[in-house]
């Protein structure tokens, strides 16, 4: 489907740090990723930085760690440099004053000397006619020499010339979008700050850099249309276009706050898998053409297909990436699952939490992991595990003094437990069977024999399944739990 005439394929994300990355943006990022990795060839990271007000630092570093956490990589960007750089476009502005001084010359351009002011009071005669305003070539009309006099003493922006006919765009998804060039003012390219134009660097860049595909959010799509003139005009042959649909909220508008959190690095926060995140935002534009839903990194490498993206619309559902995150994370081994809660119990400053040793903290993330959507959720599942032995719930010490024979029952458990030193799987295993069968011989349901041991272990209502309580504190530790509750809550 991609053939570059030989050439090997060039893409970028070109991010403006204008904000923390966002999800819609990661998409965008993860699209361009999975076509080069497929395809072979470059991934360029570009960050647009032209908005001096609104870009900051943090922001940068906040789209290069979301990135990187998400596994997508580079191979040119502003951190590692590259054969094209700098890759940040406040350091490539004498670039863009070369090319549009070449345009001034070629007379494709022209000098703008319109202040804002003037511009706002023309806008708002021409708008209370009822008639929709668009730059109305003033400036165009100036001579050639009048306006290198005038460039001497006044400021001035520089205008494209939008040259007559119709603009065709070619995109992969949306076939050829044909725009008559009447509909588009000529716009700015180099402002009188001497800064230039976002379309402008978007088009020098993409030249100089040989980007030879663009995959980005249909929001651009009308840009796609001066930039398709900017390409002629600078005598290059544009890439080849892929407007995809932009990530849409539940009614409909661009997913923004209001609808859920936005940024990648607030779901990393909560607790979701990279993995997962990724899967999801593949899911939102791709499908592999059968049922199959839950995707590695690899295997999104390895599956994914240009032809099978959609143009139809993106909607964010917080659910479905719930479901695909309990997905991954049933993929993950107690080990590797216990590695990534850890830094979550950290951040939530669980000293308690951190003490428990390797072994058991494995096993206590093992006998939650059923119970949990994100890794941040385990954290008070955990806490289970740090209670002092005769710390109880209310609700719970109601539950036990509501038990008929609780005297009985306490002796029961205890002597199991006693019975079967250890903390083997097999010794609670063989503790909850031995009292179930207790409980038959005496004509008793199990639960009123395995309500009060869960009870007396953990002094809570909820928690995890008795098995893993056993092996957690060992039978000679739950039998000290229970007695400590016992004797200091009275408990007969
Ligand atoms: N900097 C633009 C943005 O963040 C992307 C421009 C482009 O991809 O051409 O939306």
């Amino acid at each position: 489907m991609l053939d570059f005439s030989g050439e090997s394929l060039r893409v970028r994300f070109a991010p403006s740090p204008t904000g923390k990355l966002h999800l819609g943006s990661a998409r965008t990022a993860l699209l361009n990723w999975l076509v080069v990795r497929r395809e072979g060839g470059k991934f360029v990271l570009r960050l647009e930085d032209t908005d001096v007000v609104r870009s900051s630092p943090e922001f940068e570093q906040d789209i290069i760690d979301s990135l990187k956490w998400m596994g997508i990589d580079w191979d040119e960007g502003p951190d590692i440099g590259g054969p094209f750089a700098p890759y940040r476009q406040s350091e490539r502005m004498d670039l863009y004053r070369e090319q549009v001084s070449r345009l001034l010359e070629e007379g494709k351009a022209y000098r703008c000397f319109c202040s804002p002011d003037e511009l706002e009071e023309r806008k708002r005669k021409v708008v209370a006619q009822g008639k929709p305003w668009r730059y109305d070539r003033k400036c165009l009309e100036i001579p050639q020499e009048e306006s290198e006099r005038l460039a001497a003493s006044k400021p001035f922006a520089i205008r494209f010339r939008v040259p007559e006919g119709k603009v065709v765009v070619k995109d992969l998804l949306r076939g050829e979008v044909v725009v008559d060039s009447s509909e588009i003012a000529d716009f700015i390219i180099l402002r009188s700050d001497g800064r230039a134009g976002f379309n402008m660097a978007v088009v020098v860049d993409d030249i100089t850099m040989k980007v030879n595909l663009v995959i980005r959010g249909d929001d651009h799509l009308t840009n796609a249309v001066r930039h398709a003139m900017l390409f002629e005009a600078l005598d290059s042959a544009p890439p080849l276009f892929l407007h995809h649909s932009l990530l849409l909220g539940k009614d409909g508008a661009k997913l923004s706050k209001r609808h859920a959190a936005t940024a990648v690095s607030d779901y990393r926060e909560r607790g979701y898998l990279s993995s997962a995140l990724a899967n999801y935002l593949s899911l939102l534009s791709w499908s592999p053409g059968d049922d199959r839903e839950i995707f590695t990194m690899e295997e999104l490498v390895s599956e994914f297909n240009l032809k099978r993206l959609s143009a139809s619309r993106a909607i964010f559902d917080i659910d479905k990436l719930n479901w695909i995150n309990r997905q991954h994370m049933k993929k993950l081994s107690n080990d590797s699952l216990a590695g990534l809660v850890r830094p979550f119990i950290e951040k939530a400053g669980e000293k308690e939490l951190q003490k428990i040793p390797p072994e058991k903290f494995e096993l206590a993330v093992e006998s939650v992991r059923e119970k949990i959507e994100t890794l941040s959720e385990a954290v008070e599942q955990l806490l289970i595990y740090t209670k002092k032995p005769d710390e109880i719930t209310d609700k719970a010490l109601e539950e036990l003094r509501k038990t008929s024979d609780l005297d009985e029952v306490f002796d029961i458990c205890l002597e199991a437990l006693r019975e079967n030193p250890g903390s083997s799987r097999d010794v609670a295993e063989r503790i909850v069977k031995g009292l179930r069968e207790e409980a038959k011989a005496r004509g008793w349901g199990a639960k009123k024999i395995l309500w009060v041991l869960r009870l007396g272990i953990t002094g809570h209502v909820i928690g995890p399944d008795l098995i893993y309580l056993i092996m957690f504190w060992g039978s000679e530790g739950c039998a000290e739990r229970m007695e400590a509750k016992r004797r200091i809550h009275e408990l007969h």
